[in-house]
């Protein structure tokens, strides 16, 4: 059994955690390979490392002092390395190589990277165990997209030849040995990639929440959890805003069968979320989850007989298209087809989106509706459960939501109800109320 292990900031945001940390490794003899990210923040209101890097950079490479910030970053560590009581390490060259970077070529990616490799250095040195730098075994191609070739075959030998190590996450590096960092967040990537080149049983991705939660904690009050999850639907509820795992963070597991497993650092009894390709558990209720985002336009466009006229919806599409936006949902009806935007992507486009509208596809009219809140409720269960678009519709009834929209893809995975962004949060707890706490 083997089992990839990766902390995310707030899990190693100072020595006390570091401290848990080692305790859930050591519990486990199978946990084996560690990914860390940069210390996060301690407290709210604190700063993450990454980010006091992205400063110093900016400082740097607009020519101003910026000792004052490697200072504090620096000042990070070392509380770390002394409560810890590593007597034997020191990051002083590895500073001094910081500094003199950016004192002559400041590098983006290299300075945002050396949040992971110094946490990496003093938690390969707290746990005993070997340090693999990522550069050495995560490759970026020239156009700056993930080498998977490259990187699983240099991972995979590099694995076989030490039996536990921490390798840092969130960055790799480019053909000319330059380093490149992966979007943010992106720790979360470089544990899903040892995860699939050690072939581990389970990537454990340590938070500091217990997983994934029905609905939003902020909406509704202590929401139930979610025990188990597919990828499939863990897509379309982070898509709609639920984040706990960076999205591009499933992909090298997912085809090989890899489950995630989210896990509490703070909380590490509890079971957290399983993520898996499929299951043959039921989710506890009929629905996985429910999330949802203010903030969208619906643009409604008219026309007789449209549906016998071929072409008119590449048409209408091609308009927007033509101005650079992407398109949310797409409900239609008879004679009507709604094309649901960003309203902070649209508005400043409307009017060459609707004169293109009237040039390629010469409709009868065309209605912009703003101020939309899109939900999804999401649930393998829904498929075989009758009446769930009934219950959805009936509570938000009850809760005097006035639905604008609904768009159910033939998958039945999930609905999507557009309201007014006003009733975004009643219309949440009304369908959270009809699925979860009516049934507890
Ligand atoms: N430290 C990086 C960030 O803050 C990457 C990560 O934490 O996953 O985005």
């Amino acid at each position: 059994m083997l089992k990839i292990v990766k902390f995310g900031g707030s899990s190693l945001a100072d020595a006390g955690q570091f401290v848990k940390v080692k305790n859930i490794i050591e519990a486990d003899a199978n946990r084996r390979y560690v990914v860390p990210s940069a210390p996060g923040k301690r407290f709210s209101g604190d700063v993450k490392v990454t980010d006091m890097l992205y400063d110093c950079y900016e400082k740097a490479s607009a020519g101003s002092d910026f000792r004052d910030n490697l200072i504090r970053i620096r000042s990070r560590y070392d509380s770390i390395i002394q409560e810890l009581k590593l007597s034997g390490v020191s990051l002083k060259d590895e500073f001094t190589e910081i500094e003199e970077h950016l004192r002559t070529a400041p590098q983006k990616d290299y300075i945002a990277s050396r949040g992971e490799y110094l946490n990496g250095l003093v938690l390969a040195a707290y746990l005993g165990i070997s340090f693999i730098d990522a550069a050495d075994v995560i490759f970026f191609r020239e156009d700056g997209s993930f080498d998977e070739k490259k990187t699983q075959k240099a991972m995979k030998e590099r694995l076989s030849e030490v039996d536990r190590a921490v390798i840092p996450g969130f960055y790799g590096s480019m053909p000319d040995h330059s380093i490149r960092t992966f979007s943010r967040g992106g720790s979360d990537i470089t544990g899903s990639i040892v995860a699939a080149a050690a072939h581990a049983d389970v990537y454990e991705n340590w938070t500091d929440v217990s997983g994934f939660m029905v609905a939003d904690p902020r909406i509704v009050d202590n929401p139930a959890g979610i025990e188990t999850i597919t990828y499939r639907e863990l897509r379309e509820l982070s898509y709609m805003g639920a984040s706990v795992l960076h999205d591009e963070a499933i992909f090298p597991v997912r085809n090989i069968g890899i489950p995630i497993n989210i896990r509490n650092t703070n909380a590490p009894d509890d079971e957290g979320t399983w993520i898996v390709e499929s299951t043959a558990q039921k989710s506890g209720y009929v629905i996985t989850g429910i999330a949802g985002k203010k903030g969208f336009c619906a643009v409604d466009i008219t026309k007789s007989l449209m549906n016998s006229e071929i072409g008119f919806g590449r048409k209408v599409l091609q308009a927007f298209e033509e101005n650079g936006i992407s398109f949310e949902h797409m409900p239609s009806g008879i004679d009507t087809m709604t094309i649901v935007v960003h309203e902070d992507e649209f508005i400043e486009k409307e009017q060459r989106v609707v004169s293109a509208i009237h040039r390629l596809a010469a409709p009868d009219s065309i209605e912009i509706e703003s101020d939309i809140a899109l939900i999804a409720v999401v649930g393998r269960g829904m498929r075989s459960a009758r009446g769930t678009a009934g219950r959805i519709f009936s509570a938000l009834a009850h809760a005097q939501v006035n639905v604008r929209m609904i768009d159910q893809g033939s998958s039945e995975l999930n609905i999507i109800i557009g309201v007014e962004n006003r009733d975004f949060e009643n219309a949440i707890r009304a369908i959270y109320d009809i699925f979860v706490t009516t049934q507890l």
